[in-house]
């Protein structure tokens, strides 16, 4: 492969987070690299004019469905079809592959043949002790105490952030924190890439703000009512047999209008996307109170699973 070819596929990186790479090989310095498997999908962004596809009603980025057919906020659940063109300026290169973890390993090894590069899997076998440069999911966690790493590269913030959670930013934000706290150098810097760097949880995390973030964070939920402004229960019903699954639904159903409740979200996944394989999820909100045993006591009834302002919708 032509030194030209590589650079090309390595543009996953882009060239400050590349030399940042090569100082720290070059003062023997430990890398470790995180890349979220969930973002082998498509990141939205046109390629002419920038445009990042916020979402009408809240202004949070929106994601492609997995048919490539809608988009949808991960945080006020807002679905619009998508004709595949930029609504700014018409292009059509709208859409940003983002690689799987095999690919990166297998680039960077073409690219620093002279270094050591592993993958980290969950397991160290006790030969890794050499590296120069792991890479891994966030099990990543688990080592970052155990070596003393010069630089971690968070390959994609995109692929953490753009998932259709109400929480995701939450989550990557705490995820980043901990990761931080666990590194044993204090020099060791954090290097994510993004292409949305004023998010103001990128800020939180520059400036080692946490109040920045929560208020933000907190007036989002406020004007959308997710918890904490809300509670959410969530009973999600497993089953393979049709007539079973169809008369659990149906005791759900029934349940939910004779209490005279308002569903939030009823489908077979969340986004309505992908046909469900025998999983149907219902989700309750509520502003004031509500019979929660009721509710516990139904799923238990019918097997369910009931949970309350679960981590993920
Ligand atoms: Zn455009
Ligand atoms: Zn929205």
């Amino acid at each position: 492969m032509s030194r030209k070819t590589i650079d090309k596929n390595l543009s996953f990186f882009v060239t400050d987070t590349l030399s940042m790479i090569e100082e720290t090989l070059l003062r023997k310095g430990k890398i470790a690299i995180l890349h979220n498997r969930k973002g082998s999908s498509k990141i939205l962004r046109c390629e002419k004019c920038e445009y990042k596809f916020p979402c009408s009603t809240c202004n949070s980025s929106m994601t492609l469905s997995d048919d490539g057919k809608n988009l949808l906020c991960r945080f006020c659940k807002t679905v619009i079809p998508f004709d595949k063109r930029c609504p700014a300026c018409g292009s059509k290169k709208v859409g940003e592959r983002v690689y799987g973890i095999e690919k990166i390993y297998r680039l960077l090894k073409e690219y620093y043949p002279d270094f050591t590069i592993v993958k980290f899997t969950g397991r160290m076998d006790g030969t890794e002790e050499e590296f120069d440069i792991i890479i891994g999911t966030s099990v990543i966690k688990k080592i970052l105490g155990s070596y003393n790493f010069s630089l971690l590269v968070i390959v994609s913030g995109e692929s953490f952030l753009n998932i259709p959670d109400y929480n995701s930013e939450e989550r990557f934000f705490i995820m980043v924190n901990e990761m931080r706290s666990l590194l044993n150098n204090p020099e060791c810097k954090i290097l994510i890439q993004t292409r949305s760097p004023n998010l103001e949880v990128y800020k939180a995390l520059v400036e080692n703000n946490p109040d920045l973030f929560y208020t933000r964070e907190l007036s989002i939920r406020k004007q959308l009512l997710y918890p904490p402004f809300s509670e959410m229960i969530k009973i999600e019903i497993k089953g393979t047999k049709k007539d079973v699954f169809e008369r659990k639904k149906e005791a759900v159903e029934k349940y939910i209008k004779e209490q005279g409740y308002e569903l939030f979200y009823s489908g077979p996944a969340f986004p309505p996307v992908k046909k469900g394989k025998g999983v149907w999820k219902y989700l309750l909100r509520f502003k004031d109170n509500f019979d929660r045993d009721g509710l516990r006591k139904l799923a238990e009834e019918i097997d369910a699973a009931f949970e309350e302002n679960p981590s993920q919708i």
